[in-house]
């Protein structure tokens, strides 16, 4: 067992947070990894109205008697949310932990905080880590390069990224970006952080309700299959190379890109309609990290994560134990 600053604030068995999958971030998933002992959460936005988000909460609630968490994302979207109402629903509903991500959640934190809520905040640099801990969040999530979905504009790897938060923060800080085994989770507390978390790995998984060929696309590619779109946007995001992929780089590489240039291809309903439901792996975007190259198989969430703690704990106890003199 390893306990973590994270396991304790957050009331988990172990310290591996499942990623905000827009769309993919379902009951299904969320309560499958609560289950597995890990810090599950749904993703808000997936749920098109705080009323659907409400919904599935309760279905969620049907699948698990453990904790889990939404997600806010506060990134620039094609359908701007009411944000508010979104946290109100979680509020009425007893959420317990909220991960925030995207943008300063300041503007926020009054009404979470008056609740009881927990927040994490997901960021990509050391200055944004410092401000989320300024603001009074409880914990933050560091991403780093090699992630999936939007890294940010600095690309500092995890490997600087990660001890660099530990040293300028006091609260725990989990690890993002490039984590998909008990090697990384090793690493990650090697660095200085309380946990690591996975979004990439966590959509090959057996509950993960997506279209199997998605899973299986993320197993065949490898840690050289991405690409960064929307780089002239300074909306980056990393995502699995194929040919729609293709045709958003060649629109930016004309320069003077407009978000609507670019909407038939990146749009997240066209992605979730066409590939995450109707299994076409090639006919929209996909968020995907480096971390392909480490994605071998397609477990169910227990295994996954019984095989990740077993490795992290065999490394600590064997592998350093019989090296360290
Ligand atoms: P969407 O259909 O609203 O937008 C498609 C893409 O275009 C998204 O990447 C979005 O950020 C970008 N975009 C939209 N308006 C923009 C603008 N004015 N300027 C620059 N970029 C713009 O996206 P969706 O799939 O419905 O997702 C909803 C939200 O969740 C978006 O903000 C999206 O970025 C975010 N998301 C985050 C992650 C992550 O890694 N955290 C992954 C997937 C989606």
């Amino acid at each position: 067992m390893i306990k973590t600053r994270i396991t304790e604030m957050f009331g988990v068995e172990r310290p591996i947070v499942q990623g905000g999958l827009m769309w993919i971030a379902r009951a299904e998933l969320a309560a499958a990894v609560a289950n597995a002992g890990g810090m599950g959460f749904m993703t808000a936005l997936s749920f098109g109205d705080p009323e659907g988000l409400r919904a599935e909460i309760r279905k969620c609630r049907q699948m698990t008697s453990k904790p889990f968490g939404i997600n806010l994302t506060f990134l620039p979207t094609l359908r701007p949310p009411d944000y508010p109402a979104f946290i109100r629903v979680c509020i009425e509903e007893g959420i317990k932990f909220i991960e925030t991500a995207g943008r300063n959640p300041e503007p926020y934190m009054a009404q979470l905080k008056s609740a009881g809520i927990r927040v994490i905040h997901k960021c990509t640099s050391v200055r944004h880590a410092l401000k989320a801990e300024k603001i009074g969040c409880d914990a933050v999530s560091i991403d780093g390069f090699e992630a999936a979905g939007h890294p940010g504009e600095d690309d500092v790897t995890s490997l600087i990224l990660v001890p660099l938060t530990r040293d300028a923060l006091k609260i725990p800080i989990v690890a993002s970006g490039g984590f998909a085994d008990g090697r990384g989770l090793v690493a990650a507390l090697a660095l200085g952080a309380d946990g690591m978390n996975m979004g990439t790995r966590f959509v090959a998984v057996q509950e993960a309700p997506v279209h199997e060929n998605v899973k299986r696309a993320l197993v065949e590619h490898g840690e050289l299959d991405t690409r960064l779109i929307m780089r002239s946007l300074r909306n980056t995001e990393r995502v699995m190379h194929n040919p729609v992929v293709d045709k958003v780089l060649e629109i930016e590489s004309k320069g003077n890109t407009k978000i609507e240039d670019l909407i038939p291809y990146v749009s997240g309903l066209v992605g979730k309609t066409k590939m995450l439901e109707g299994g076409d792996t090639q006919a929209a975007i996909l968020s995907a990290g480096q971390c392909m190259g480490l994605i071998r198989d397609i477990p169910t969430c227990k295994e996954l994560l019984d095989r990740i703690m077993a490795e992290a704990e065999a490394i600590l106890k064997e592998k350093f134990a019989g090296i360290c003199r």
